[in-house]
């Protein structure tokens, strides 16, 4: 088997980190071009020019997913350097932890713009390129287990999580017809800088509770959203993988 994505290009945000940094890597060692997208645009950057070393095209973006212009423009801007997006990856996002009685709306505001209006803003932009070009397309959003459990302290994070599962259903109904999928994928609890923050007996609570017995790692969920890209999908749209090492089944 070749390369699963020669020719194509694929506009990952949050591409300057963890799960979306090794997205963008796994992409392009799969023949990928890669539009990398990023808030801090020092990190987009250093991933472009590790995609650029496995010898593929990347272009650093810096913008902030939830605002529309911005977004606007990185696709233009993606066109221009790399050509029609063919994949797109919705990935960018933060954490704003606090149980209900402490949740500023400043934090609940921030949490849905970021997560849930950045995936809307992403794909009405991107998938009004795939749409007109007629050659279809993958939507990969990143959703996350909270939004199935309902995580303590998350209701921000769990509710734009939740939202991206119904997004990504519409998304695929909406879009069926111009050959583009779009599917989301839920993580566990996987080892970035967004979870280290957690603190070392968090993480060691919740690796003993997982049946695999240990924490993800952001090379496992790239494999997946590297499936949901790939032609080896091509009857799989509308769907959520839980990619958590067995944790609350
Ligand atoms: P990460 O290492 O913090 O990477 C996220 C990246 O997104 C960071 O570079 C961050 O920049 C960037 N970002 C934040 N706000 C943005 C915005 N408005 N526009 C553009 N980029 C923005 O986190 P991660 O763990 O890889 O998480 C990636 C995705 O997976 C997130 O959607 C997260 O919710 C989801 N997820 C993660 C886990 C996990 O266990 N790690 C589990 C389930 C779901 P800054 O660092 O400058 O903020």
């Amino acid at each position: 088997m070749g390369p699963m994505l020669a020719g194509r290009v694929a506009f990952v945000t949050g591409a300057g980190s963890g799960i979306g940094r090794s997205t963008a890597i796994r992409y392009a060692e799969e023949g990928a071009d890669v539009a990398v997208l990023d808030v801090n645009g020092a990190a987009a950057a250093d991933t472009a020019a590790a995609v650029e070393a496995l010898g593929r095209s990347a272009v650093a973006l810096r913008a902030d997913v939830s605002r529309a212009a911005e977004v606007e423009g990185a696709v233009r801007q993606t066109l221009a350097a790399l050509g029609p997006v063919d994949i797109l990856v919705n990935n960018a996002g933060l954490l704003r932890d606090a149980t209900i009685r402490n949740l500023s709306e400043a934090d609940w505001d921030l949490v849905l713009d970021v997560h849930l209006k950045g995936t809307f803003l992403c794909t009405k932009a991107v998938a009004a390129g795939m749409r007109e070009r007629g050659r279809g397309g993958a939507i990969v959003n990143i959703s996350s287990i909270s939004a199935k459990i309902g995580n303590f302290g998350q209701a921000n994070y769990a509710s734009a999580k939740a939202g991206i599962v119904a997004l990504t259903k519409v998304t695929a109904r909406e879009y069926a017809k111009y050959g583009v999928r779009a599917n989301a994928i839920q993580p566990g609890m996987i080892e970035t800088p967004m979870t280290r923050a957690l603190g070392e007996e968090r993480l060691a609570r919740n690796a003993a509770e997982t049946p695999l017995g240990r924490l993800g790692r952001p090379e496992e969920v790239a494999a997946v959203a590297l499936f949901l890209a790939s032609d080896l999908s091509s009857f799989v749209t509308g769907a959520v993988i839980e990619v958590t090492g067995g944790r609350y089944l």
